[in-house]
Formats: C-alpha cells, sequence, structure tokens
C-alpha cells in the first residue's frame, strides 16, 4: 500500500484545459507510483505527445500503458505513445478491438471505433507486450484494473446510443470499460475513461474487490453523466454523498451539467479536471 503522497496523476489530455495545451474531446493521464510510470488512455490524437512534452513529462519513460475502453477518444493517440515508447506494456481488454457506433436520432451512424492506425499500431505490438485484461487484475503493487465491471445498477446504462452495427440492432454494453485503482493509505484513487458501467457500478466493483479498502479517497476521470436523467443523478450523488469521498475530479465527458449538479449537492470536493493539472492534492502537503 502507498502512501498518498507518493503518487502523481497529471492531466494530459482533457476536453478543457488549465492553459498552454492543446486541447480536444479526450481523455489521458500520466500516473506515477514509486514502482511504476502509467499512461491511462492516449486521447484522440498525437495532442498526447505534445502536451506531455510542454508539461516535461517523458512519455519514452512509460512503463505501462492502459487503455480504459476502444472508443477512438481515448485510444487515437496510441500510434504516436508507441513511437515515443516502443516497449511500453499495454493493458486492454480485448473488446477495445471491436467495431462500433453512435447513432443519434435523427443523424446517420457515427463510427466511434478504435481508429485504424491506432488498431495497426496495436497489432504490430509482440505478442509479450499485449496483456489482455479478462477480469480484476493486479498490474503492480498496489495496482489494479477492474476487467469488465459488472452492471448491477438498475438506473445506469452505458450513457449513449452505442451500437456494434451501423443499423443499431445490437447494442454495445462496451463490455470493455475498465478502471485504474490504486490502493494507499488514505483510501483508493479511482481513475476512470468514460465510465461507461457507471459510477455507482464502478465504485461497488472497486471497492468489494478491494475488501481491506472500502474507502475511496478519489474519483478521477471521464464520468459520462451528460445524457443521465434526474433520477440516475439523484441515485449517483447519494452514492457519492456516502461514500464521503474526499476528492472528486470530473474530467472530460462527465458533462457540464452533470459536474455542477455534482458540485452543488456534493460541494468542494467536486472539482473539473483539465489538462496541466495534477493530483491527489492532499490538503496540508
Ligand atoms: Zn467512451
Ligand atoms: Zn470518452
Amino acid at each position: 500500500m502507498y502512501d498518498i503522497r507518493d503518487i502523481r496523476i497529471l492531466i494530459l489530455v482533457d476536453n478543457q484545459t488549465v492553459g498552454g495545451l492543446e486541447v480536444e474531446h479526450g481523455f489521458a493521464a500520466w500516473i506515477e507510483t514509486p514502482d511504476l510510470r502509467i499512461l491511462f488512455d492516449t486521447g484522440q490524437s498525437d495532442i498526447v505527445a505534445r502536451n506531455a512534452d510542454r508539461l516535461h513529462c517523458d512519455l519514452g519513460k512509460a512503463d505501462v500503458c492502459v487503455l480504459s475502453h476502444g472508443h477512438y477518444d481515448h485510444t487515437g493517440g496510441l500510434p504516436a505513445v508507441l513511437n515515443l515508447n516502443p516497449r511500453l506494456q499495454l493493458y486492454a481488454h480485448p473488446d477495445c478491438l471491436l467495431e462500433r457506433y453512435s447513432i443519434h436520432e435523427g443523424a446517420g451512424p457515427k463510427p466511434v471505433s478504435m481508429p485504424a492506425a491506432a488498431r495497426a499500431a496495436l497489432e504490430h505490438l509482440p505478442e509479450n507486450q499485449i496483456n489482455w485484461v479478462l477480469g480484476w487484475e493486479r498490474i503492480g503493487p498496489g495496482l489494479f484494473l477492474t476487467g469488465p465491471i459488472p452492471r448491477e445498477h438498475p438506473l445506469e446504462d452505458t450513457g449513449g446510443p452505442f451500437f456494434l452495427d451501423r443499423e443499431g440492432t445490437q447494442k454495445d454494453w462496451i463490455r470493455d470499460d475498465l478502471a485504474l485503482c490504486i490502493q494507499t493509505n488514505k483510501g483508493l484513487i479511482v481513475v476512470t475513461g468514460c465510465c461507461h458501467s457507471g459510477v455507482i457500478n464502478t465504485l461497488a466493483f472497486a471497492t468489494r474487490k478491494s475488501d481491506e479498502m472500502p474507502i475511496v479517497d478519489t474519483l478521477l476521470g471521464g464520468l459520462h453523466l451528460k445524457s443521465a436523467d434526474a433520477a440516475r443523478m439523484q441515485a449517483t450523488i447519494a452514492d457519492l454523498r456516502a461514500r464521503s469521498i474526499r476528492q472528486i475530479v470530473a474530467c472530460h465527458c462527465t458533462g457540464i451539467d452533470a459536474a455542477s449538479q455534482l458540485r452543488e449537492a456534493l460541494g468542494p470536493a467536486v472539482t473539473t479536471g483539465r489538462s496541466g493539472l495534477t493530483y491527489p492534492s492532499i490538503p496540508g502537503t
């Protein structure tokens, strides 16, 4: 278990920035523990490499790259990352390679799969650098990936009209969606990409699997609540409140309205993540 002061998370790519960095609809975070350097997601383009450079973060030193799921806005930067670091270990669920679409009413199917260049880069990696995550998995000391998260809460869904075919007949449950958990002396740090499994489901699974550590200190990442209805928002707020999470950093796809509802209900524990910000910030340190 780590002292929380020894963990550092730097947001490299987000829909918003503190300034001086490029923005895009996407997410990538740099995570350092005393044992491992992890790139969690890659954004949708090579912005990840340029932002990292500006933040003096050397992607060439990453030991591990985790893909939270296969959507383009989390995987498109993979070729740029592998260019800088051809030897890193990649962790993802195999469904990240599925062809998939987002189909909004009145609009045509929008492809949201992993871009072709990223898929090619992944498929060219030597087998011993690809780690398919099929379930809860330890990837280093005090460091775990959830693997597929059980969808138990009746009000939570994937957060969008996601399908596996252009015609919209096969629902995409985004089974590849996973979160990263770091065990610290203050509780878990849970990092999400889009949280398509739902916030309540994700935290329930993460804490159940870390049964000696039921406390969540920090929740950081995209929470994908922009299409959540009032009942789901209420349930999410009630769950987060009951967990007394010290720090909730709503990033990327959380939705501006949803983030302000969380802030209104839960107070200053909730902040908006932006590229260039570092976490977890501990009061008094
Ligand atoms: Zn997504
Ligand atoms: Zn996303």
